[in-house]
C-alpha cells in the first residue's frame, strides 16, 4: 500500500503524486493536523481547512478510497501511519515555504528515507526558472517572459476508482474537527471550485483584462482560496481559460504567472519572512504606534478606501487585489507601521492567506524591493476610489458614514499630505543608500 500525504493539494483532480502513487499499487490518502500551523492560525482559516478536508474525504469515499486524518507533528504522524500499516512508499506534493522545507526535511530523516515529491502546488515550480547567469529572477517580466514559454498542456484525470484496501479491522480513520467560522465560507471541495471556475470562464473571463480593477472584486474569480489549499489545480484553470482564450484569459493567466513568481521569490529568500527583499527598506522610521495599527486593523482611519477594505476583510475573509493594494500600502508609505506586523495580522484574516502571496504583495505595494515597484510612487487614496469605485457603491457598503465619497468622513488619523511628504524624504535617503 502507499500514502498519499495531502498538504496544500486537498483535490484529486491533476494530482500528481496520487497519479504516481496510484500507478504502483493501492493508495490510502493522509492529512495531518499539524499543530505548528492550525495552533498559529484563526478560526476562520481553520473552519476553512477543516471544510476541504471533509469535502476531500467525500471525494474519496465516492471512489471507494479513503483518507485517514490524523492530528500531531507530522514527523511522528507520517513515520507512525507508515509503520502501522507496512506503507511502501510515500508520495506528496512538494512545498517550499521555509516551515515547509523544515517539516519536510524532519519527516524524512524520521521515516529514514526518501518521500518521493512531485509538483502541483504551482504551475512551474518555485526553483524551476532562472536568469542565464544562473540567479534567480527579482522581476516579474523577464520571469515571466520565460514562464509563459515554459508552459506545458498536461493535465492529469482525477481516479474513477480507488483499489480496496485491506486496513487491520476496526483501524481508526480520524476524525476532523468542525470549528464554526466568524465568516461565511465558500462551498468547500474540489466540485464546488471546479464549478466556479467554469461560471467564471464563461461569464467574467472575456472581461477580465478590463474590470479587474474594480475595488468591489466584481470582475475577478475569487478562486484564490481554493488555489491556495490546493482545492483546484492551477495548471488546470490556467488550460481552461487559454482554451477560452481572448485578452481577459491572457492577463488572467498571467496573474497565475504572479502567484509562481511569489513562490519563487519566497524560494529563494526565505529571509522576507522578516525582513524587507532589500533590506535598505528597513532603515524607513518605522511608527509602531499601538492604536494607529488598531485603527488601520478595524477599519477606523477616517479614510474610506482604506477603511471599506479593512471591514470587508473582516467581515468576509476576501479582498480584491486593488484593495489589497491600497490597504497595505497605505500601512507601510503613509503610516509607516511595522510591515511584518501588519503582513502577519493582514493574512490571518484572509481566506486565502498565503506566505509566498502575500508577502510578494506587501513586498509590491509597499516598494520594499520586489519587482520594479518604484518607491516613489503613492497611491492618491482619494483618486484610487474615484477610479476604482465610480459612484462609490463599494464605500457606502463598508462606510456608510462616508455616504460613498472619497474623501474621509471625519479627521482621519493622518493628514494624508504630511504622510506622503515625510514618507518620501525617509524613502529617498533609504533610496540612495548603495544596496549591500
Ligand atoms: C497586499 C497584498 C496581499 C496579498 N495576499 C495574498 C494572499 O495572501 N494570498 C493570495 O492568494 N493572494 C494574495 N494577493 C494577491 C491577489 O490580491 C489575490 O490573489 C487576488 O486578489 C485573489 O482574488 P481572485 O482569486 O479573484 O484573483 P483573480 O484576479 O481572479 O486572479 C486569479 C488568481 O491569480 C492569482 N493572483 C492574482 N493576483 C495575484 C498577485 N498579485 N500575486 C499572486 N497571485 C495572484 C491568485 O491565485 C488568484 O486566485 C495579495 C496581494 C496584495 C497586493
Amino acid at each position: 500500500m502507499n500514502l498519499v500525504w495531502h498538504r496544500a493539494d486537498l483535490r484529486l483532480h491533476d494530482h500528481p503524486a496520487l497519479d504516481a502513487a496510484l500507478r504502483a499499487g493501492p493508495v490510502l490518502g493522509l492529512v495531518v493536523l499539524d499543530p505548528n500551523i492550525l495552533q498559529n492560525t484563526t478560526l476562520r482559516r481553520r473552519a476553512w481547512f477543516y471544510r476541504n478536508v471533509t469535502a476531500l474525504r467525500q471525494a474519496y469515499a465516492r471512489r471507494g478510497g479513503v483518507l485517514l486524518v490524523r492530528a500531531g507533528l507530522p514527523w511522528e504522524v507520517v513515520s507512525r501511519v507508515v509503520a502501522e500499516l507496512g506503507v511502501q512508499q510515500v508520495y506528496a506534493v512538494r512545498n517550499s515555504t521555509p516551515y515547509a522545507r523544515f517539516r519536510d526535511a524532519k519527516v524524512e530523516q524520521a521515516l529514514g528515507r526518501a518521500v518521493r515529491w512531485l509538483p502541483g502546488q504551482y504551475i512551474l515550480e518555485p526553483g524551476t526558472l532562472r536568469k542565464p547567469d544562473g540567479s534567480p529572477y527579482t522581476v516579474f517580466t523577464p520571469f515571466s517572459k520565460r514562464w509563459w514559454a515554459a508552459l506545458e498542456p498536461t493535465l492529469l484525470e482525477a481516479p474513477q476508482r480507488f483499489l480496496p484496501l485491506n486496513l487491520p479491522p476496526g483501524y481508526e480513520l480520524g476524525s476532523i474537527p468542525q470549528e464554526q467560522s466568524d465568516v461565511p465560507l465558500p462551498p468547500a471541495g474540489e466540485e464546488a471550485a471546479l464549478g466556479r471556475l467554469e461560471a467564471f470562464v464563461q461569464a467574467k473571463l472575456p472581461a477580465y483584462h478590463q474590470t479587474r480593477d474594480g475595488l468591489a472584486g466584481e470582475g475577478v474569480s475569487r478562486l484564490s482560496y481554493y488555489f491556495t489549499l490546493g482545492v483546484l489545480s492551477p495548471r488546470l484553470a490556467a488550460q481552461r481559460a487559454l482554451r477560452r482564450g481572448g485578452e481577459g484569459a491572457q492577463k488572467w493567466v498571467n496573474e497565475l504567472c504572479w502567484r509562481d513568481f511569489s513562490g519563487d521569490l519566497l524560494y529563494h529568500r526565505p529571509g522576507m519572512l522578516t525582513q524587507a527583499f532589500d533590506p535598505r527598506w528597513e532603515a524607513l522610521p518605522w511608527n509602531d504606534d499601538a492604536e494607529l495599527f488598531e485603527a488601520w486593523l478595524s477599519g477606523q482611519t477616517g479614510i474610506p478606501v482604506v477603511d471599506a477594505g479593512m471591514r470587508e476583510l473582516r467581515a468576509t475573509g476576501f479582498l480584491s487585489n486593488r484593495a489589497r493594494m491600497v490597504v497595505a500600502q497605505f500601512a507601510v508609505k503613509l503610516a509607516l507601521l511595522p510591515w511584518p506586523k501588519c503582513e502577519r495580522a493582514f493574512r490571518d484574516l484572509l481566506l486565502d492567506g498565503d506566505n509566498a502571496s502575500n508577502l510578494q504583495g506587501w513586498h509590491w505595494a509597499g516598494g520594499l524591493g520586489v519587482d520594479a515597484a518604484p518607491y516613489f510612487r503613492v497611491f492618491n487614496l482619494v483618486a484610487q476610489a474615484e477610479a476604482h469605485d465610480p459612484g462609490g457603491a463599494w464605500l457606502r457598503r463598508w462606510v456608510p458614514e462616508s455616504g460613498g465619497r472619497p474623501q474621509p468622513y471625519r479627521r482621519p488619523w493622518l493628514d494624508l499630505e504630511q504622510a506622503r511628504r515625510r514618507y518620501l524624504a525617509a524613502a529617498e535617503k533609504v533610496a540612495k543608500q548603495k544596496r549591500s
